[in-house]
């Protein structure tokens, strides 16, 4: 689980950070949590989707640290369980290329992500224009992009960038209601832990009411 990061998809070995791969096997990480914070949702969802590989990203060493021996512990007291979910540290604005295929993964999140309110730092939110382009190119059509806040502007943001984007298009609330992943989404993190425990005390640090927003990569337009 260490933080260089491959020149391509290919050169990775997976099979180091998950042991229910073996080496060269061609079973890859479908579901991407992209700055996972401490992991929390990669441990919610590793019993409910026991044969899909979950990768977190987390740009902190010692939060990455952490979810790594998080995760071996799991590994140790629940014996062939969590043997599906990993994290690595990097820079997930810089480096998804490298790590997977064009329409490798299925499922993006993107939870509580930091709203870096200042506008001079509105280049650092981890969706905007030029990065939508990435998350289409390593998401299959078909694939999710799950995303969740309680800081209203941002989800104003990320609603603006992806609906604007041709290659995405917003999951209805009837869809959202049949997908089991949704309900997960609130307090799985510790992030949203902290949004609910702020709001059963009357501190809302964030707006006080938490929106969640879905967007379906579309397919690729024909080629002309
Ligand atoms: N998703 C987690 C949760 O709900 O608890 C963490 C939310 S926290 C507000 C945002 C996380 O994104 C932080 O842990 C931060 O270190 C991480 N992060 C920010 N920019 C990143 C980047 N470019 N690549 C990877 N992780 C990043």
């Amino acid at each position: 689980m260490s933080s260089a990061n491959p020149v391509c998809p290919k050169d990775f070995d997976w099979s180091k950070h998950y042991p229910i791969v073996a080496k060269d096997s061609p079973k890859c990480v479908e579901f991407l949590d992209i700055g996972c914070g401490y992991g929390g949702l990669l441990v919610e969802l590793a019993p409910m989707f026991p044969d899909q590989l979950m990768l977190g990203i987390e740009i902190r060493v010692k939060v990455s640290d952490y979810v790594r021996d998080r995760i071996d512990a799991l590994r140790k007291t629940h014996e062939g369980k969590y043997g599906n979910i990993s994290v690595i540290r990097t820079n997930a604005m810089k480096f998804l290329p490298n790590y997977f295929e064009k329409a490798q993964l299925s499922k993006l999140f993107f939870l509580y992500p930091d709203p870096h309110f200042k506008k001079k730092k509105h280049k650092w939110r981890i969706i905007n224009t030029n990065l939508l382009a990435e998350y289409a190119y390593v998401l299959r059509p078909g694939g999710l992009v799950y995303t969740i806040t309680d800081v209203i502007a941002m989800n104003e943001w990320m609603v603006s960038h992806l609906s604007a984007h041709p290659l995405f298009e917003r999951v209805t609330q009837e869809e959202l209601e049949q997908d089991p992943i949704v309900p997960k989404l609130y307090q799985s993190t510790e992030e949203g832990k902290k949004v609910y425990r702020n709001k059963a005390r009357g501190e809302n640090h964030g707006d006080g009411e938490v929106r969640v927003a879905v967007f379906r990569r579309r397919p690729d337009p024909p080629r002309t």
